[in-house]
Formats: structure tokens, sequence, C-alpha cells
């Protein structure tokens, strides 16, 4: 317990994501995942970037929506 994002400060309550420097919430880690893909795919505007991981977290948290229902 007691295990805080490095990135937004809050606490974790789901699994943390570490990165070889820090330890972030799921949030930011799938904001810093889909940043470091943008980064390593050589797209270099960071705001599309943002704009394609928000989509996909909203995809994501549909989809296991949709999997607690069943
Ligand atoms: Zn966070």
């Amino acid at each position: 317990m007691g295990q805080k994002c490095d990135s937004c400060g809050r606490a974790i309550t789901g699994t943390p994501v570490r990165t070889p420097t820090r330890t972030l919430c799921e949030e930011c880690g799938a904001t810093f995942q889909g940043l470091a893909a943008g980064l390593i795919a050589g797209h270099d505007n960071v705001g599309q970037a943002i704009a394609t991981e928000g989509w996909y977290q909203r995809l994501r948290k549909l989809r296991a929506a949709k999997r607690e229902q069943r």
C-alpha cells in the first residue's frame, strides 16, 4: 500500500506501471507507453500521439466494461 504515481502523484490503485526510472499509475503508464511508441515510430508530433492514446484508452475501457458485463 501507499505506492504513488511518480507522474501525477496520486496513490496507485491498479497495477503499477514500471518504467526504467519511475513507477506510474495505469493511466500515466498508458500515456507514457503511447508517447514512447509514438516517438519510436518516428512521429515527432506529440499532440497527435496523445490524441491517439486518448482514443486507445477509451477503447480499452469500453472493452473492459463489456467483459465485466458477461
Ligand atoms: Zn499517474
